[in-house]
């Protein structure tokens, strides 16, 4: 018997928006392989992501399965007003002005949501809209108005983003919008939080302290890199947060395209050296929106992202407003799976120098990786309160997968981003530890995980209060 769910070590964010937002094709997405499930509040009402978190939650119960829900928050995201007629020409060396007053756009003049916007640009500075398609150059600041000539024209519609690659954006890191949408996700007790636009570790270090101060404490904190400031700041930004997302959409508009690919390989080493799970993100499916099969080069681009060691890959409108929300899924599964055959995917983290040891437990946890890979066992199970077991477990990429059981129902989702971890609720109460242990291997039999025969480590902290560092190693047989 094959488990009915697909399990993939690197693991697959889908963001959800209309082409995904109903039950029947969240339970499509879960069985085709998904892990998490981003809610992106550029996006939608409150109403509107409320539904879908119900829905993911009764499917997880439905399901047995462990979803997660991934709450991106918009951040200092700059943007044109509305445009006339929604979209007009703009012709390059024609003057354009950008005003902070509410007004309805023309070719000659637009308004924008970002009211520093004159303070923040001098002369000289570009500016790109709608992902760069439209480039102007400042002339002149004026009061309210910046005044710039077009550079590169085109259609120009309403509500698309503004980048300021050269000028210092004095906005803070959560927007009014960002403090009501943040009291949202944690009264809806999401299980991990983007901040979009992150500059600085303090941008992260307050959400992480605005989430403390709600009394929440198991949602974990996504920064995503998309400033040339955040690669700037890189060290201290993956020593502040508990995951990345290399945003590589906005990162390609604010630095130089041709710098994505470097930055992307040196934000994945630097993640995988410090045990932080890294997602890399936008058009990596992206003609799936229109068609039922990826491209060449989207298929290297998601294998070279496993083969980097990327813990996760993430779909944008590929799965929230694509035509093959599912199927885009499935193909992803697909290319990750064949990845996970090379051995270069588990041979670079062996004997990877930890710079975050913290224990000799530690040590214990990369002892049953190494010995998982040298005796071909075909799982690795660990019972953890904290999640700290799976998390140690996850940054050895050993080759078997990862089974952690635990009682604590808020960490269970948190996990499913970890590269090679898939979590089970047990809260069985045996009176030994090989007791317990025999519990769990007969739990993954009955899932088909295991089968009789099969060699799988076991790694634990005895007794079995579940409080203690790992302290116990031992190789068993399923029955
Ligand atoms: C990106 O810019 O790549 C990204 C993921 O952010 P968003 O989709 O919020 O623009």
């Amino acid at each position: 018997m094959k488990p009915e769910i697909p399990f993939n070590k690197s693991k697959i964010v889908a963001t959800i928006g209309p082409a995904s937002n109903n039950k029947d094709t969240l339970r499509e997405l879960i069985f085709a392989g998904a892990d998490v499930f981003r809610l992106n509040f550029s996006h939608g009402t409150h109403d509107d992501h409320r539904k879908v978190i119900q829905y993911v939650r009764e499917l997880n119960d439905e399901l047995g399965s462990h979803v997660a829900l991934l709450q991106d928050l918009q951040g200092p995201k700059i943007r044109t007003r509305e445009i006339q007629d929604n979209g007009v020409i703009i012709e390059p060396g024609k003057t354009l002005v950008i005003t902070t007053e509410d007004i309805v756009g023309t070719a000659e003049r637009i308004s924008t949501t970002y009211t520093s916007l004159p303070q923040d640009v001098s002369v000289g500075d570009m500016i790109l809209i709608d992902d760069g398609n439209l480039e102007l150059r400042v002339t002149d600041v004026k009061g309210k108005e910046v005044i710039t000539q077009i550079v590169h024209g085109g259609l120009l519609k309403s509500r698309k983003g503004i980048n300021l690659p050269n000028s210092n954006v004095s906005a803070p890191s959560l927007t009014d919008k960002d403090e009501i949408d943040l009291t949202f996700g944690l009264e809806m007790e999401l299980d991990w939080i983007a901040l979009s636009f992150v500059r600085k570790a303090e941008d992260i270090l307050d959400l992480k302290d605005r989430i403390a101060k709600a009394g929440n404490t198991h949602t974990k904190v996504i920064a995503k890199i998309e400033k040339p400031e955040a690669i700037e700041n890189i060290d201290a930004i993956i020593a502040a947060t508990d995951g990345v997302m290399v945003a590589r959409g906005d990162l390609g508009v604010e630095v130089l395209m041709e710098e994505v690919p470097m930055h992307q390989k040196m934000i994945v080493e630097k993640c995988n050296m410090c045990n932080k799970p890294v997602i890399i993100a936008t058009q990596m499916m992206e003609s799936m929106i229109k068609n039922p099969r990826p491209t060449r080069a989207e298929t290297n681009d998601v294998a070279n992202a496993v083969l980097d060691g990327a813990d996760a890959l993430m779909l944008s409108a590929e799965s929230a407003s694509g035509d093959f929300p599912v199927q885009t899924v499935k193909s992803m599964v697909k290319t990750i799976e064949h990845a996970e055959r090379s051995e270069s995917v588990y041979e670079k983290f062996q004997g990877l120098e930890e710079e975050s040891k913290s224990y000799n437990n530690d040590y214990l946890v990369a002892t049953a990786c190494d010995l998982s890979n040298k005796i071909g066992a075909k799982a690795i199970v660990g019972m953890t309160k904290s999640g700290y077991t799976g998390f140690r477990l996850s940054m050895h990429r050993p080759k078997a997968p990862i089974f952690i059981f635990t009682d604590n129902k808020k960490l269970l989702n948190s996990i499913s981003l970890y590269w090679g971890v898939q979590g089970f609720y047990y809260d069985g109460k045996k009176t030994s530890t090989n007791e317990t242990f025999k519990d769990l291997a007969n739990i993954l039999k009955e899932k088909g995980y295991l089968h009789k025969g099969d060699v799988f480590i076991t790694t634990a902290a005895m007794p079995l209060h579940w409080q203690a560092h790992t302290n116990m190693l031992k190789i068993n047989e399923v029955e």
